[in-house]
């Protein structure tokens, strides 16, 4: 898409957005397809202008939080976990929030942010990013956010594509992952998130064997189907406005890639 065609796509949201018909339209879509949806987030930051394309400013991550606190059920990852097993009906209006790799900011801003407004989320910890030096994680940060309900999920030791790993040693990650984390926060540890969502068989049959219950990607649908538990889609969500926020999760976006596809050739 060209910079006019992005500025006119933006335009046309947010007009969409404040007339209020995204909200109505969402709210239908939300009520009937009862679909789970995951969004993970990644560094949030002190600065508006990060330049980092994973980041978003703490102060529009507050915007976000607020949003989604007034629109949506924000559960645990307890009960996602719960919820796939009891049916569809549970997941209405659902969002699971994630926040990926631990960044020092994800305890310093995040943190603060979703424990003010006591919405649950899931980090899912980089073993190796917990160094306890200046502008990392301390493993003292972890226990303070696992002991105000925080749920850490495993991440890896060393944040690698997965599938590029040799058997032992892919192992080693996902195996390592857990009992690092067990180990440190004496919590059992159930889900993980791929590294760069790169995934096979291979790494799926992994975690099952090594008892995680749940592991989870990203794809660009947001509100998918989940047939398969070691393979959940998530959406990742970058530093944009509260109404394109909405947008995605009106449930527009899918409906016109799902359109799209129909009509491929
Ligand atoms: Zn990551």
């Amino acid at each position: 898409m060209t910079g006019l065609g992005r500025s006119i796509r933006q335009i046309l949201i947010a007009l969409f957005y404040y007339s209020g018909f995204i909200g109505i339209f969402g709210m239908i879509y939300r009520n009937i397809s009862r679909k789970p949806c995951v969004l993970v987030y990644h560094s949030v930051s002190d600065s508006e202008n990060d330049g980092r394309p994973i980041c978003i400013s703490k102060k529009m991550f507050k915007k976000h939080m607020f949003y989604l606190k007034k629109k949506f059920r924000i559960i645990s990852m307890s009960d996602y976990l719960k919820g796939l097993s009891a049916g569809r009906g549970f997941f209405r209006n659902s969002i699971l929030i994630t926040i990926d790799d631990g960044y020092d900011d994800t305890y310093r801003n995040a943190f603060k942010i979703l424990k003010s407004l006591e919405l649950p989320f899931t980090l899912f910890l980089t073993v190796n990013n917990v160094t306890g030096q200046k502008g990392s994680l301390s493993w003292d940060k972890v226990r303070k956010m696992v002991a105000a309900g925080v749920i850490i999920g495993g991440h890896g030791i060393a944040h690698v594509d997965l599938t590029s790993l040799d058997e032992k040693r892919m192992l080693e990650e996902i195996k390592g992952a857990k009992q690092r984390i067990e180990d440190k926060t004496g919590k059992t540890i159930e889900a993980f998130a791929f590294p760069y969502s790169r995934e096979t068989e291979r790494e799926r049959k992994a975690l099952r064997d090594c008892g995680y219950f749940a592991s989870f990607t990203s794809r660009p649908c947001v509100f998918p189907d989940n047939n398969d538990i070691y393979s959940i889609s998530r959406t990742v969500i970058r530093d944009i406005p509260v109404y394109e926020l909405a947008y995605l999760l009106s449930g527009i976006p899918d409906l016109i890639r799902g359109f799209k596809e129909k009509n491929a050739i």
